[in-house]
This record gives structure tokens, C-alpha cells and sequence, in this order.
């Protein structure tokens, strides 16, 4: 059936400046890390693909190495915009990276000028795209010098594949070092990728929420995992249910991570929302835009109802002083 998209799709989202740049994203983007590789339902990947940019989720994020199998979200969602969205490209935002495994022997991994070239052209070959509007290094590269993987960067961007170039997983001062060497080449570098909730405060600590608002060089920041991979929702207070990551997809999220400390943690910022008149994921992600560092915020999801309700996290994104810190308190982050 061909896809329509709904005509008020713009007036239900905001949308949030990457830096000083001009690319603008929306404050919540889709990721497609899970439920799109081969072991999942076409029509749901599509439909969630239909509910975001029905709601002005603009942005969609992926990587060469999401599936499984590796590469599979990227050719089930280049068949959703062949089939769906072609009409729409010019209203879409589409990012992928290169860091992570992606294929044997010595030139399928890390940062080399080698391995992010040719993943990000099978990438593009995979989703039958002439370009990307993002493209990011995915990981840090103790081995490759850092030059070396942000004149690929720098290439991609240069040779027309990408429009934007992005990092990810990057600390403090390797962002530092790397906004140097980007700014010197005139590449258009615009935002960083990293984790962050309520759970997870390492961009506090290590320098990268610092330099992405450092004055003069503001850049964006879109954050990952903002519900610790769905731990920060009510999902779990009453066991494991079949249908959530940790029994569909145990890869990386694991039933030990539900132990009784984290289960109270949850169970009272469960109450907090509630308060707040708020689901616990909406409580979460609207708690990421407390200040202004952040962009937009990377959800995942595994049905179209979830990413309604979660957008509707923008009904209430103030918090008083009082509740920050019982967050913080609750959360062992005090
Ligand atoms: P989240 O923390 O948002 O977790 C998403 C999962 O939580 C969903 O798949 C679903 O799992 C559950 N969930 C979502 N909404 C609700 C709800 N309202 N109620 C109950 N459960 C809900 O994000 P992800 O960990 O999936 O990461 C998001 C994206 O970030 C990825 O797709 C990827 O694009 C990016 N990412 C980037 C990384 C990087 O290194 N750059 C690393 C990791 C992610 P279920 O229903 O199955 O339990």
C-alpha cells in the first residue's frame, strides 16, 4: 500500500540546532539498532518508520554493522525508503557509522581511512542512497592517529556521500583534538553520539558534555540508550515480560541487569512520574533536555505504540530543582 505522509506532521515536533550549524533535528530521532535486522517483522519496521515521520521525526539513525545480521537494518530501511519514503528524501535525515566489526581481516574494523571509505559505500550500496546526511566515525581508535580517521571524514563529506560529519563514543578531549583537526580541513562536523541517562552520566565525567557547549564552538549532541535500553520504563516492575529486549534480544542487554537495587531505583522513579503525570520513559527522556547540550535524543523501539507515547514526553519538560535532585539521589548519582 502506498505511504502517505500525514500533512501535520510538522506541527507536532520541535526541532533543535546542532551547534552553530545549520542543521536542525528533531528533539526526539529513531534509531534502528534493534527490531530491524533479519529476525524481525518488515510491516513493524515499517510502521514504526510510518509513526515516526508521521509525528516530524525527522531523523533516523543507523550503523553499518546494525542487524542481525550486520548490514540488515541498512537494507531493510533502504527498502522502506525505495518503497516508502523516495518521495520524502529531501525531508529526511539519514546517518550511518563505521567503527564497530564489520567484516574479516584486518580492514573491516576501527578508524582506518580503509575501512571507513569502503563501509561507507556499501552502506550507501546496501540503502540504495547517493548520499548520507550523516556519517560518523562510531568508535574511538586507540591505533589509527586520529588525523587518519578524520580526513575520512573529511572525504566522505568532500566526495558528496555525506553531507555532515559526526563522531561517536568520542571523550572530552579526543573531541577537543578532533574538532581541531575537522575545523582546519573545513569539514562540516556538527555533533557527537554518545550515551546518556539517567542511569548513565559518563558524558558528565568525562569532558564530552563540557566541549560539545564550549562557547565559540558550540556543536550538537544526540544521545543513545536514553531509557538504559528500556530499563527506564515500567516495563520490568513485575518481572521479565516476553515481548521486551531482555528475553527477545539478549545481547546486550542481559536479566542481571535487573537487580534489587536497580528494580527500587526504578520502582521510585516510577513514582516520581507519576507525579509528574508522566510515564517513567517520558519522565526519562524529557529529563535529558534539563539543560541545553542536547540535541535531539536517539529512541529505539520495538512497536509503533511506544514511540507515541514517548513523544509525548514533550508535554512536560521542566522538572524543579527538587526533582533534579531526587532523580539524582534515587539514581546513586548524589
Ligand atoms: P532506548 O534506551 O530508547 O531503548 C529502546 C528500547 O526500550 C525499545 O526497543 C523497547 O524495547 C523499550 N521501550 C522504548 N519505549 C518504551 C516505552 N514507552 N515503554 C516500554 N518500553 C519501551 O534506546 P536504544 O538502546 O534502543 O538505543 C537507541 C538508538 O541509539 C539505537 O537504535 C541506535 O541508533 C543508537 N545507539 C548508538 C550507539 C552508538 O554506539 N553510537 C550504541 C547504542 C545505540 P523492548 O520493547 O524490546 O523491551
Amino acid at each position: 500500500m502506498e505511504y502517505t505522509a500525514n500533512q501535520d506532521r510538522y506541527d507536532k515536533m520541535q526541532y533543535r540546532r546542532c551547534g552553530k550549524s545549520g542543521l536542525l533535528l528533531p528533539m526526539l530521532s529513531l534509531g534502528l539498532w534493534h527490531n530491524f535486522g533479519t529476525d524481525s517483522s518488515f510491516e513493524n519496521m515499517k510502521q514504526m518508520c510510518f509513526t515516526a515521520f508521521d509525528n516530524g521525526i525527522t531523523h533516523f539513525d543507523l550503523a553499518n554493522n546494525y542487524g542481525p545480521e550486520p548490514g540488515s537494518a541498512e537494507s531493510n530501511f533502504g527498502r522502506i525508503v525505495k518503497e516508502n519514503f523516495a518521495g520524502y528524501r529531501d525531508e529526511l535525515i539519514i546517518s550511518t557509522k563505521a567503527g564497530y566489526t564489520m567484516w574479516d581481516g584486518p580492514y573491516g574494523d576501527w578508524g582506518s581511512r580503509k575501512y571507513m571509505l569502503a563501509s561507507l559505500d556499501q552502506s550507501l550500496r546496501r540503502m540504495g542512497l547517493d548520499y548520507v546526511d550523516i556519517f560518523y566515525h562510531h568508535r574511538m581508535d586507540p591505533n589509527t592517529p586520529l588525523e587518519e580517521s578524520m580526513m575520512a571524514l573529511d572525504t566522505a563529506v568532500k566526495s558528496g556521500k555525506a553531507l555532515y560529519a559526526g563522531i561517536s563514543n568520542y571523550d572530552g578531549p579526543h573531541m577537543i583534538k578532533a574538532v581541531e583537526i575537522l575545523n582546519e580541513l573545513k569539514c562540516p562536523f556538527v555533533i557527537n553520539q554518545n550515551r546518556y541517562s539517567i542511569f548513565d552520566r559518563t558524558v558528565e565525567k568525562n569532558g564530552l558534555k563540557e566541549a560539545v557547549g564550549r562557547e565559540g564552538n558550540q556543536k550538537g549532541l544526540i544521545v543513545f540508550s536514553p531509557l538504559a535500553q528500556g530499563l527506564l520504563t515500567d516495563k520490568y516492575l513485575h518481572g521479565v515480560p516476553a515481548d521486551s529486549r531482555i528475553k527477545t534480544d539478549g545481547r546486550f542487554l542481559k536479566a542481571d541487569a535487573l537487580t534489587p537495587q536497580r528494580l527500587e531505583q526504578i520502582s521510585k522513579l516510577n513514582d516520581l512520574a507519576a507525579q509528574r503525570g508522566q510515564t517513567l520513559a517520558q519522565m526519562a527522556l524529557s529529563w535529558l533536555f534539563k539543560d541545553s547540550s542536547v540535541t535531539s535524543v536517539l529512541i529505539g523501539a520495538s512497536r509503533p505504540q511506544q514511540i507515541l507515547e514517548n513523544i509525548r514526553m514533550m508535554e512536560n519538560i521542566t522538572f524543579t530543582q527538587e526533582e533534579l535532585q531526587q532523580i539524582d539521589v534515587i539514581s546513586g548519582n548524589k
